[in-house]
């Protein structure tokens, strides 16, 4: 998400962590003087691949919360941000945000988690928790500016933010998610970004039974929309440009596929739709997928192309339609969402990488070649 205002087994590998946590002592002091020293990947300018890095990870103030990070998730946000396509990346950049982990240590005043818990963190570590938005649960619209969780300036510490392509990370508990061990921790992680940035456009234009949803992209966003609309009892239809993908639209959810390439398919969907998510990360036509909805329809943008689009008034006057746009959701609506996933079953479909493989991993994202999520699994890191 672009940055607010100016600007496989748990049990397994919960012992790793809790070895590892034993390297790092904690201090209580509020202090940030020194640090701990921890293994990441950076890229240090937009033309150069991601390779290992090491960056200063705070002690411990009183609120905060150390995650010794198990997996992170390959959101194309940490693509378009690595190669600053946003115009805001600040270098050395540590992407991912889409981190789950294990507590390894809390502040003296941190009295939401306790060490060995399961945790999250997603695409902002702060807020200023007192603007209309913030006490409303959507500090992702912070009046103020939230920080995300990588490349952003931090107002407290002053520090540049780094992200969980790294092996540990320091945030306030309040930022920090509480995650169920109900389901596999790896396909957890791309909730924290791709999970809430489509369950809450869906839960706020409330679809549900008797909604025909459009799903626009099928990839790691895209997948997650098909879940939850499927899961919300709304008939899924997916959009897509890769005719390749129908069989696993379909097992996800999808009750209809569309190839949107084809003039034809498209022509045969004009008006049909309550509700469409674009979740498409590349330029493309959005008058095209205006058409498709229903007189009163809406769509909701979520993916975010680096060049502006054009868009005919005359695709939304000719039936009152809504063009709008939602940005991840705030803390407590993401963690109803992780909740809701842990009561549903539902999680990503993931394939795992060694962090070694990270820019290839890319590669094949921007090729739209992913089944539907990378996740890096960060024991391979050294
Ligand atoms: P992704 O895994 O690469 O999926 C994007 C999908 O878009 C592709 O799989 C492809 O699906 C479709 N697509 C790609 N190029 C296209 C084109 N030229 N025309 C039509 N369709 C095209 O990316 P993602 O991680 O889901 O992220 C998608 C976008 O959401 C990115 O821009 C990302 O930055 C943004 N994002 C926004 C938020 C937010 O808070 N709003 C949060 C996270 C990510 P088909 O093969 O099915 O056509
Ligand atoms: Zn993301
Ligand atoms: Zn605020």
């Amino acid at each position: 998400m672009k940055a607010q205002k100016k600007k496989p087994s748990p049990s397994g590998v919960a012992k790793k962590s809790a070895t590892k946590a034993k390297e790092n002592p904690v201090s209580q002091n509020g202090s940030a003087k020194r640090g701990t020293p921890t293994a990441a990947y950076a890229a240090q300018a937009k033309d150069t691949p991601l390779a290992p890095f090491q960056i200063q990870r705070r002690d411990l103030r009183p609120q905060d919360v150390q995650v010794e990070i198990l997996y992170c998730g390959v959101c194309h946000s940490d693509i378009h941000m690595v190669r600053n396509e946003w115009g805001q990346t600040i270098y050395p950049v540590v992407p991912g945000h889409e981190i789950v982990g294990r507590v390894a240590g809390v502040g003296s005043k941190v009295n939401k988690f306790k060490k060995g818990d399961l945790v999250g963190v997603g695409v902002i570590v702060d807020s200023c928790r007192e603007c209309a938005n913030c006490r409303r649960g959507l500090e992702q619209y912070c009046l103020v500016g939230s920080v995300l969780t990588y490349s952003a300036h931090d107002k407290r510490t002053g520090e540049i933010t780094q992200g969980g392509y790294s092996k540990r990370i320091v945030v306030d508990q309040d930022f920090v998610l509480r995650i169920s061990d109900a389901l596999p921790l790896a396909a957890v992680a791309p909730l924290l970004c791709a999970g809430i940035t489509t369950y809450s456009p869906l839960r706020h234009w409330k679809v549900g039974k008797g909604t025909r949803l459009g799903v626009v992209g099928l990839g790691g966003l895209g997948h997650m929309a098909v879940k939850f609309g499927a899961s919300f009892g709304a008939e899924v239809t997916m959009l897509s440009t890769s005719p390749e993908k129908e069989k696993d639209a379909r097992r996800l959810g999808a009750q209809r596929f569309a190839l949107t390439k084809d003039p034809r398919q498209m022509k045969s969907l004009a008006g049909y739709f309550d509700f469409i998510i674009d979740t498409v990360s590349a330029e493309h036509d959005y008058n095209a997928y205006l058409k498709l909805l229903k007189t009163d329809g809406v769509m909701a943008c979520v993916g975010l192309p680096p060049t502006p689009p054009e868009i005919k008034i005359g695709a939304l006057m000719d039936g009152r339609r809504s063009l709008s746009a939602s940005g991840i959701g705030g803390i407590p609506e993401t963690q109803e969402m992780l909740d809701y996933c842990a009561e549903h079953g539902i999680s990503s479909d993931i394939e795992m990488i060694d962090i070694a493989d990270v820019n290839k991993a890319y590669e094949r994202v921007l090729k739209g070649d992913v089944r539907y999520r990378f996740v890096i699994d960060m024991a391979s890191l050294a």
